[in-house]
């Protein structure tokens, strides 16, 4: 069986992490100014990660349900709803995983809406329970290209920043500290890149099922020292198995491009479902959506500004073609899966006729299934696995 061993190494990177966080921590969106606030010397912790882990371990169903209590609709994002959940019926899966008796407590929250608006309810939230002061930084959106003006609009927001990391972590801005986490961030960006650009070969040596495992690092340690020997180690491990021809399935009888949220708490079963069938899951939205090719620590500012502002979820629908073009090309695709998330109509891209015109576009065909990122009362296991297996032998 397919394994790739860097995952225990993967295992060690993300206990010592969640063990070492310690005050001052700053909560951060997860396209958020990460590098930034580490350079203050702040621990950063990622709500939307804790939201995917009660996904993953399927808690979020059983918390959801307290958020609706105080007001939080079900329809709106299940990680918001799960993770405020969790923390009113005080339950968190970091205490089995890790031993931590709750989420580290911030002592600033710091937000980017180039995602959604979802996060500044969120984080809005957890600002009034803790007491803490919250930040949030609001590019525009939307955009098919981004534009000098923007670019300084942006930069000009995450330098209004400084002075309030400064007072709560005490100590003072460095510009030699920002371009240092920056330079450390874009090296282990840059890695990451080549991990997912490794299932360009086939057989592919990793799939976008894996990819989700193993980013939890680009996610959450994005600036350290830790999330760029990791992604070595394992971009070797994977050159070695192209090198080998080794890949997780035999047979690709077909590639197939995931679009969308990961259905967190269906991950083994759906990645069992396509290797039975012999279809690769090679490329996916999601997993490339930390990669960050203008950070460039000679202009920290602007070039923060820059790759958080031009990611996938926050252009145009233009914009979101072209690039989807681009990534079927480069990985021989010949299906396109559009994961409509029920909750997240932000990362959903299959409600405004892409699918139909992407196929039209460049001839590969495109599936919409419906589902989750957390909440599986909007999954219907059965009825996916059977759409999934007609798309792919259709494409075989
Ligand atoms: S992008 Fe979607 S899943 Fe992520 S925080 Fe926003 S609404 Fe939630």
């Amino acid at each position: 069986m397919y394994e790739i061993k860097a995952t225990q190494q993967l295992k060690n990177v993300m206990r010592d992490y969640f063990t070492g966080i310690k005050s001052p921590v700053a909560w951060c969106t997860s396209v958020g100014p990460a590098e930034l606030l580490r350079s203050f010397g702040f621990e950063v912790y990622f709500p939307e990660n804790h939201g995917a882990l009660l996904g993953a371990t399927r808690l979020a169903s059983d918390y959801i349900p307290s958020a609706g209590k105080i007001g939080y609709s079900g329809d709106i994002c299940s990680y918001l709803t799960s993770d405020i959940g969790g923390y009113l019926t005080k339950q968190t899966p970091l205490k089995k995983q890790y031993g931590l008796e709750s989420v580290p407590h911030p002592d600033i929250i710091v937000y980017n809406t180039n995602q959604c608006r979802e996060v500044q309810d969120w984080f809005s939230y957890f600002a009034k329970e803790f007491n803490v002061p919250s930040f949030g930084i609001m590019p525009p959106r939307y955009l098919t290209d981004v534009t000098q003006s923007e670019i300084d609009d942006v930069a000009a927001q995450f330098k209004a920043l400084i002075p309030l990391c400064e007072q709560v972590s005490g100590n003072k801005f460095d510009i030699d500290r920002f371009r240092e986490t920056l330079k450390l961030s874009k090296e282990a960006t840059h890695l990451w890149k080549l991990v997912l650009q490794t299932a360009r070969n086939s057989p592919a040596p990793l799939s976008f099922f894996d990819g989700t495992i193993h980013m939890g690092p680009i996610v959450v340690l994005r600036g350290t020292q830790q999330a760029k020997d990791y992604y070595r180690i394992l971009l070797d491990e994977l050159l070695e198995n192209v090198k080998s021809n080794t890949g997780f399935l035999q047979k690709e009888e077909c590639r197939i491009y995931w679009e969308g949220m990961p259905i967190w708490g269906k991950l083994r079963s759906l990645s069992d479902l396509f290797a039975k069938n012999n279809a690769a899951v090679v490329a996916s939205t999601y997993c490339n959506s930390w990669v960050f090719d203008s950070f460039d620590e000679a202009d920290p500012f602007a070039s923060s500004a820059l790759a958080y502002t031009e990611i996938f979820i926050n252009r145009s629908e233009k914009a979101k073609t072209r690039m989807l073009k681009s990534l079927i090309e480069e990985f021989k695709i010949d299906g396109v899966i559009f994961h409509d998330a029920k909750t997240c109509f932000n990362n959903s891209n299959a409600r405004f006729g892409m699918p139909a015109r992407l196929k039209s576009e460049t001839g590969v065909e495109t599936l919409i299934v419906e589902g989750d990122l957390c909440d599986l009362r909007f999954y219907s296991e059965g009825q996916t696995h059977t759409k999934i297996e007609a798309f792919i032998e259709q494409l075989t």
